[in-house]
C-alpha cells in the first residue's frame, strides 16, 4: 500500500477519504495498492496536478531546466511509423510488406524500419 502523493489529497471530500468515529472524524490522503496517474504516484489528475502546483519548480530546478532549445535534426529525427502500404483494398496484410517503417520527421524521408518488426 502506498500513498497518493498529491498536496491537497486529504481536502477533496469524498467518502474513501474519511477515517475515525465521532471524536476523531478526519479525512486523509487516499492510500492504495496501485493508482494510475503519475507513474503511479497520485490517485487523480487533479492530485498530479497540486503536487506540480507546489514542488514542479524545485523539481524542474533539480533535474535540471531547460535553457535552450532542444533541437531535432535529421541524425535524431527518425521515427518508426505505421507502413499504410501493408494492407491491401479489404485491408488484409500483404505478405511480405513490413507493417512499419522509418520516417524522417526533418527531411520527410523514409527508409526500412531498422529495428526488428
Ligand atoms: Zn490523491
Amino acid at each position: 500500500m502506498k500513498y497518493c502523493q498529491g498536496t491537497n489529497c486529504h481536502t477533496y471530500d469524498t467518502k474513501d477519504r474519511k477515517k475515525g468515529s465521532k471524536d476523531n472524524k478526519r479525512n486523509e490522503t487516499r492510500k492504495r495498492t496501485n493508482f494510475y496517474y503519475g507513474g503511479g504516484n497520485f490517485c487523480s489528475l487533479n492530485c498530479q496536478t497540486d503536487w506540480f502546483n507546489t514542488h514542479g519548480d524545485n523539481a524542474i530546478n533539480y533535474f535540471g531546466r531547460v535553457e535552450s532549445p532542444i533541437v531535432l535534426v535529421e541524425a535524431n529525427a527518425w521515427q518508426q511509423i505505421y507502413n499504410r502500404e501493408c494492407r491491401d483494398n479489404s485491408y488484409n496484410l500483404i505478405e511480405g510488406v513490413p507493417q512499419t517503417i522509418d520516417y524522417n520527421i526533418i527531411t520527410k524521408a523514409t527508409r526500412p524500419t531498422s529495428e526488428g518488426n
